[in-house]
């Protein structure tokens, strides 16, 4: 089996177990991200980015009601770290700063913050709440943290009962690349 088809078998495994809150699944969440990334045109890594961006809830095996049981897993830091194996930065960064990104347009946008699902709202305060400045200056300051935002907004809009999307395998090619192979 190939890299590409190690990463994507995750979602066969567990892409079914529904995205914590949320009407649809881990699998749906994922094609739909990486969808909207597509539609905005947006180049190749941050597609794959989108895809896999939430890879780290299923590297791990805390079950789907761990928000409610009041703990923060820290995926974005686990599907980082499990994603670095194959993919460079312009992958990895984003898909690590994008929790971040959450607490950074709170911070940023106030508008942000009313239009966050109930169960993102929950998510962010276990994750710290919105940014103080310092943390707003030194998260710009990352080269990644627009694109780290940009994936953040695909991330929110992901959660459509029923939104078209290609299916997993029609993104093969596009991971494959990304590994030079
Ligand atoms: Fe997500």
């Amino acid at each position: 089996m190939s890299a590409a088809d190690d990463i994507l078998a995750v979602f066969n495994d567990r892409g079914s177990e529904q995205y914590f809150g949320e009407n649809v699944s881990q699998l749906e969440h994922a094609l739909q991200a990486a969808r909207l990334a597509q539609i905005y045109g947006c180049p190749e890594p941050l597609i794959i980015a989108a895809l896999l961006h939430d890879v780290g809830h299923l590297v791990h095996e805390s079950g789907e009601d761990i928000a409610d049981r009041g703990i923060d897993t820290r995926h974005e830091a686990l599907g980082e770290a499990w994603l670095a194996r194959h993919f460079g930065p312009e992958i990895t960064e984003p898909i690590r700063l994008h929790v971040d990104a959450k607490r950074y347009l709170c911070a940023v946008e106030p508008e942000y913050l009313k239009q966050l699902s109930a169960a993102s709202v929950q998510s962010l305060k276990l994750q710290g709440g919105p940014m103080n400045p310092d943390e707003v200056k030194a998260f710009e300051a990352n080269p990644y943290f627009q694109e780290a935002v940009t994936l953040r907004r695909f991330d929110d809009e992901a959660k459509v009962v029923g939104m078209e999307t290609p299916s997993l395998g029609e993104y093969r090619n596009l991971v494959s690349r990304a590994l030079g192979n």
